[in-house]
């Protein structure tokens, strides 16, 4: 086989000859190389160079040039193989981001690209009654053609097996750029070079036979190499099912036709708990006469997470439980399905079964409540903060389902001459162990550990019968050991590969051929990252200088953002890569960026990636780090949703902060960055300012000198501030009864004011831009007989400014607000904001700002209102006198709700209004994230982001839209025109305190200027 030669690329040389034949994106930059460095595996390769093609016509003109100039060749789909399959010194051609259209959906097939995800077709498919049945646990992000390259499968092999099960034909490009159709029923003529590839594939297979079918594994479930035995057909070899698995090593597929499968007309999941590990196999073996779906063993370390994250409905799971059963069956009605389960539960219990923990479920919530116990478990061996965590290399071993327990006990005793400790998820029916050793990848000592014991654990596996690779893929992890496992079958392989591909340009080195001149496994590099190489220390306002702690005892490195519990590095070093982050799931909220431009820059994983460039400060240019660096919007939403709870918004607010310390900040980011000091001075000119906002000629003006849009619908400034108003009402006087300010009219109780003092930190836009907010917030509160104090020498949280990296203007402002709400906080006060923004930045930003006392109090004694007044309401204390509304409302819940971390309290709140109907919005970000949406660069991918929002406002019957979040008010007004105000504002309304609201309500949107 032709061994590849170094290439070097000539980037300006490339890019001239493929104009007029390739219109895809081209990147020789080393921040996107390195983007792409990095997969689900624990490798790390910069790869030569990234494609972005078009279609399918910019796949073969690429494939073509690189055939003719001996450049190798890797496609990917989502990067989330495990195995390092899609990882090498090569151009990389990203089809996940244009090849993404669905074709034809027939009664049981569908045509589709391979850049769609398993759950994006599944769910267009669900329209149709009919899914794609193997359900890789990482089907929100896996791509079509990784699925084809890698044969995935699920949980539910067993049942339904493994994508070359369910392929009917596949257009692909093979090695010299040539277009084809493979299947086994091919219309119109065939191509020279199919032809070829064709006779040569038969002959060989023909020649080998006898081989191929004594040397394969002894289980059905096995996924490893190039699968041969069934490929001989009386018509011919079957290419498609040939190419399935082949890990893009023999050609690039541009689009499959799939077999589909009806939904099923019930599901039944049920949670069966066992003494020991060796019981739960054994009854996973039994349980396979009941013909489950899918059944996985949890081990006692997973049980152990499950423990301390069991939801209700499944309660406490016993100590003496020492495995877990998931068996999910299915059948044509629920009642079939749930007579399954039954049976099973019967016949088990005599012989292993401890005890039931999840009886039988049918229903959606009971299903997604016994899987999130699965999800919270595996996902929750990521989420260990420091050192060791599971690592991927021997996870993806199979053998018959009868040597399961030889095997189980071999692979202890193996960890255990290794001193590794490891979580086992076992699919029980098929003789699938995922074993992740507990692993530090940054320390040496344990670095050195992974090549033995995956030695030692392989060879157990073969000398079982067994195979090393049966669902995951043999990429980089799993090629050196292929030769071992089929013997005399490893040549075949090997000539296969030079009939499809002679040059070796095919992701080369994979299945077969490993480079020789190469590390075999290339482990990811260690970090020792500072991720503001650039950039000066912190001081608190004590005056220390907070230096984030270090790993392996390297240096400290210098950080603007206080870091103590973890540091740049860390947190960079706990991205598996896994690229969950990459879902568009409806259910989750990470990342609004990645959702709507697709493109791996924009996603969280590739965040870290960037820190893992700037291990070389040269790596990238200010504008390159900038540009990949403002696609995180800070929701912190990935910080939330991401297994290994990987702070990236973190990350990114450091690295902006390093750029701008370095070369300062963008116009538009001056100015969003001063944003409160730009709506006091509006404020007080206001007729004047509204005015010229309202002229095309000035809009056009702010847009090109600020970069604001000029299209976006902007609030009006206030005539009146919130703060002169609270002056005049007295609230800026501490003790002011709620009665002497003159604002409420009713009567209060003195001892619940005494109890509940309220400090009121007011946002930027309640202050100069909708006062009414703040007005009905006082309202509210006092009318619950709590005093409310606005403190005169607040300024704004600083968050406009945080977000683009001005530290300095943020940090002035935490300095100012501390000062104010540190003293008060001792007098007693509890600090509530109405922008949940504000009281993130109090609560959790200011902390990584400010290392001192003062600051931590403050972040300990901030509250968001609505969740201040669901506490008032749990403990009987909030008033529900409210004049009944007859409203329909859509509340959106905000990231930044959902990013303090306590329940969304704004819909149960309304819900207290009589006659008011409330609908929960919670499909997704607005897509605003503070003022970037205002920038006309971003407007567009704004707008996109908050389509799924915007479509469940538009729902017919929904009056009136709700918030918490002031960007949000206004992106959902300009996405949908619908009124959208505070939760504040209804209940004050409600209470019959500001009737002004009612006129709110009944105007249209003519408080915000456009065009
Ligand atoms: C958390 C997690 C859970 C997982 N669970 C499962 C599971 O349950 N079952 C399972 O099978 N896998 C699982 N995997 C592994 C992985 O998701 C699958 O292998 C998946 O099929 C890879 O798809 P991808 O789009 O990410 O492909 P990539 O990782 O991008 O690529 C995988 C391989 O496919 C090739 N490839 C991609 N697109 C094409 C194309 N169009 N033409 C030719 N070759 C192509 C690449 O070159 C590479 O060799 C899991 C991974 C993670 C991180
Ligand atoms: S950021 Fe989290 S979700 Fe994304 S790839 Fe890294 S570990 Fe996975
Ligand atoms: S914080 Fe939000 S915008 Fe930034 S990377 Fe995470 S999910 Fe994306």
């Amino acid at each position: 086989m032709a061994t590849l030669v170094p290439v070097t690329l000539e980037p300006k040389q490339i890019t001239e000859d493929l104009r007029g034949i390739y219109r895809g994106a081209l990147h020789f930059d080393t921040l996107t190389r390195g983007l792409y460095s990095t997969d689900g595996s624990p490798f790390q390769i910069t790869p030569l160079a990234v494609a972005v093609p078009e279609d399918a016509d910019d796949v073969a003109a690429l494939v073509r040039y690189c055939a003719e100039h001996n450049f190798p060749i890797i496609p990917r789909g989502g990067g989330t193989g495990v195995a390092g399959e899609s990882l090498g010194p090569a151009v990389i051609l990203d089809l996940s981001v244009k090849l993404r259209r669905i074709g034809v959906i027939t009664a049981d097939t569908v045509t589709t690209e391979p850049g769609v995800t398993c759950a994006a077709l599944n769910a267009e498919l669900a329209k149709h009654g009919r899914r794609f049945a193997p359900d890789p646990a990482s089907a929100n992000t896996c791509t079509v053609g990784g699925m084809v390259a890698t044969n995935a499968s699920g949980g539910n092999a067993f049942r339904y097996g493994y994508t070359r099960d369910h392929v009917i034909g596949l257009d692909v490009v093979l090695d010299n750029g040539t277009t084809a159709t493979v299947s086994r029923d091919p219309k119109g003529s065939v191509p020279e070079r199919l032809e070829q590839i064709t006779q040569a594939t038969e002959e060989l297979l023909n020649a080998n036979r006898a081989a191929i079918a004594q040397h394969r594994p002894r289980t059905p479930f096995n996924r490893c190499g190039y699968l041969l035995h069934d490929i001989l057909t009386p018509e011919g070899p079957d290419l498609a099912k040939l190419l399935v698995g082949s890990e893009g090593t023999l050609a690039v597929t541009t689009a499959a036709t799939l077999r589909t499968i009806p939904l099923p007309g019930g599901k039944c999941l049920t949670l069966l708990g066992f003494p020991t590990l060796d019981a739960a196999v054994r009854a996973g073996i039994d349980l396979r006469h009941f013909e489950p779906v899918a059944c996985d063993l949890l081990d006692r370390r997973l049980l152990s997470i499950t423990r301390r994250n069991t939801g209700e409905g499944i309660g406490p799971i016993p100590p003496v439980v020492g495995a877990a059963l998931l068996v999910t069956f299915e059948g044509d009605t629920e009642r079939e399905a749930t007579e399954r389960a039954f049976g099973a539960i019967e016949t088990l219990r005599n012989r292993h079964l401890l005890r039931t923990l999840a009886e039988p479920t049918c229903t959606p919530e009971g299903i997604a409540r016994v899987r999130g116990l699965r999800e919270s478990a595996v996902g929750g061996m990521y989420g260990f903060t420091h050192g060791a965590r599971p690592v991927a290399f021997v996870e993806d071993v199979g053998v018959p389902v009868e040597s399961l327990p030889a095997y189980l006990a071999g692979v202890q005793d193996v960890l255990k001459r290794h001193e590794l400790t490891a979580s086992f998820l076992i699919h029980a029916l098929t003789g699938q162990v995922h074993t992740r050793p507990l692993i530090d990848l940054e320390n040496q000592t344990d670095r050195a550990k992974l090549w033995p014991a995956a030695e030692a654990i392989h060879a157990l596996a073969l000398s079982l019968w067994g195979t090393v690779s049966t669902q995951h893929g043999t990429g980089i992890a799993r090629t050196p050991w292929v030769e071992r496992q089929y013997g005399p079958v490893y040549p075949v392989f090997r000539e296969l590969k030079r009939i499809f591909d002679p040059k070796n340009l095919l992701n080369p080195g994979k299945i077969v051929g490993p480079d020789p001149s190469r590390e075999a496994w290339p482990l990811r590099e260690r970090i020792s990252v500072s991720a503001s190489p650039n950039g000066a220390a912190p001081r608190s306002e004590q005056g220390a200088a907070p230096v984030g702690p270090t790993l392996n005892g390297d240096a400290p490195t210098p950080t603007l953002l206080v870091w103590r519990d973890s540091t740049p590095a860390t947190e960079v070093a706990k991205c598996t890569g896994c690229g969950d982050c990459r879902t568009a799931s409806p259910t989750r909220r990470m990342c609004p960026v990645f959702r709507v431009t697709g493109d791996e820059a924009a996603s969280p994983r590739a965040k870290a990636n960037l820190l893992r460039v700037l291990t070389d400060p040269t790596a990238a240019t200010p504008e390159e780090v900038q540009d990949v660096a403002a696609l995180c919007v800070n929701c912190k939403m990935c910080r939330e949703e991401c297994d290994a709870r990987v702070n990236i918004p973190k990350l990114m607010l450091e690295t902006k902060a390093a750029q701008h310390a370095e070369h300062g900040l963008s116009r538009a980011d001056w100015v969003l960055a001063r944003a409160e000091g730009f709506a006091a001075l509006g404020s007080n000119f206001a007729p004047v300012i509204n005015g010229l906002l309202a002229r095309p000629g000035a809009r056009w003006f702010m847009e090109k000198l600020l970069g604001i849009s000029r299209h976006r619908r902007l609030p009006a400034f206030a005539l009146r501030n919130f703060f002169r108003r609270a002056r005049g009402a007295g609230l800026s006087r501490k003790g002011t009864r709620s009665q002497e300010s003159g604002i409420s009219k009713f009567p209060f109780s003195r001892d619940a004011e005494r109890s509940v003092r309220v400090a009121y930190f007011v946002d930027v836009f309640a202050a100069y831009n909708d006062p009414l907010i703040a007005e009905a917030t006082v309202r509210v509160l006092q009318h619950n007989g709590i005093e409310v104090y606005v403190p005169p020498r607040q300024i704004g949280c600083g968050m406009a400014a945080l977000a683009v990296g001005d530290l300095e203007t943020a940090r002035e402002n935490a300095v100012r607000n501390v000062r104010v709400f540190a003293d008060l906080i001792r007098e007693g006060y509890r600090v509530v904001c109405s922008e949940p923004t504000a009281a993130l930045m109090l609560s959790q930003d200011y902390p990584d700002l400010l290392d001192d006392p003062d600051t931590a109090s403050v972040a300990a004694n901030t509250v968001e209102l609505t969740t201040f007044l669901a506490e008032l309401h749990s403990a009987g204390r909030l008033r529900t006198d409210f004049q009944p509304l007859d409203l329909t409302l859509g509340h959106h819940v905000p990231c930044h709700v959902k990013a303090l971390r306590t329940p969304p309290a704004g819909p149960g709140l309304l819900s207290l209004i009589p006659g008011l109907r409330v609908r929960t919005i919670d499909v997704g970000c607005s897509g605003m994230a503070g003022t970037w949406g205002l920038k006309s660069a971003n407007r567009a991918t704004s707008l996109a982001a908050g389509k799924p929002v915007f479509a469940e406002l538009n729902r017919p019957g929904l009056l009136f839209g709700s918030t918490e979040c002031s960007a949000c008010r206004l992106q959902l007004q300009d996405g949908t025109g619908k009124r959208t105000l505070h939760p504040v504002e209804y209940l004050a309304y409600a209470y019959g305190l500001l009737p002004e609201i009612g006129e709110k309500l009944r105007k249209p949107l003519d408080d915000m200027v456009s065009e």
